[in-house]
């Protein structure tokens, strides 16, 4: 998966190489899938929510650009993959996934996996997590309609956040830096995420 997928295709960032070839992919993979853990693909992971790619972990995650100082906000945990390679490769993590059992199944694998770096809420993340706020890192893993307001105002001075922007079947990724406190945004590629459902997301 590293060589073939990811190196192969550019990405660069060693820690991030390194981190996706300690963490197991396979378990966060429902095991009726397991075999296929390593495909160059998104996995359904049930409540009609998907697993992404390796690439687009990969991906996303370079963009961030992490030194392992920083406190990450992620909004969409689902199996908690990424969550997981965002531990390795932060300080601390802050992850809100709107579906609880699914939440209730990364807050069980981290741990055994000794990623302890990280908080898990329930909710509309949408709104992000005001009392935790400034975040100097932001990675929405699912798609939005536009940047949710509440999010760009809890990104640090400086701060970096990726998130697919667009309509609900074809998204944007953009990378989002907030400089003397207004947006610049760069497009990463194109990309298809399930959506985010919320308040300043798309609606039910
Ligand atoms: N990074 C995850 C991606 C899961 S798919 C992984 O690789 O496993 C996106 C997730 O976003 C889904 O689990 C979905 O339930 C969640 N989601 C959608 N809208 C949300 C919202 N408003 N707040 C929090 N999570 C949300």
């Amino acid at each position: 998966m590293v060589a073939e997928q990811l190196r192969a295709r550019g990405i660069r960032d060693e820690r991030l190489l390194a981190a996706m070839e300690e963490i197991p992919r396979h378990r966060f993979i429902p095991a009726s899938l397991a075999s296929r853990s390593y495909e160059d693909g998104p996995l359904p992971i049930g409540e009609g929510q998907t697993i992404s790619q390796p690439y687009i972990v990969a991906e996303m995650t370079e963009a961030l650009r992490l030194s392992g100082t920083e406190k990450v906000l992620e909004i969409g945990t689902g199996s908690g993959y990424q969550t997981a390679i965002l531990c390795r490769l932060a300080r601390e993590v802050v992850t809100v996934e709107r579906i609880a059992s699914l939440l209730k199944g990364a807050g069980k694998i981290l741990p055994e996996l000794e990623l302890e770096n990280v908080r898990f809420r329930v909710g509309d993340g949408t709104m992000g997590v005001p009392e935790e706020a400034p975040f100097d890192r932001i990675i929405v893993t699912a798609a939005s309609p536009d940047v949710p307001a509440p999010l760009f105002e809890q990104l640090a001075e400086g701060g970096i956040m990726v998130i697919p922007v667009g309509a609900r079947w074809e998204q944007d990724l953009l990378r989002v830096r907030k400089e003397g406190g207004k947006p610049r945004k760069d497009l990463l590629g194109a990309c298809r995420f399930v959506p985010l459902i919320g308040q300043c997301g798309f609606h039910d």
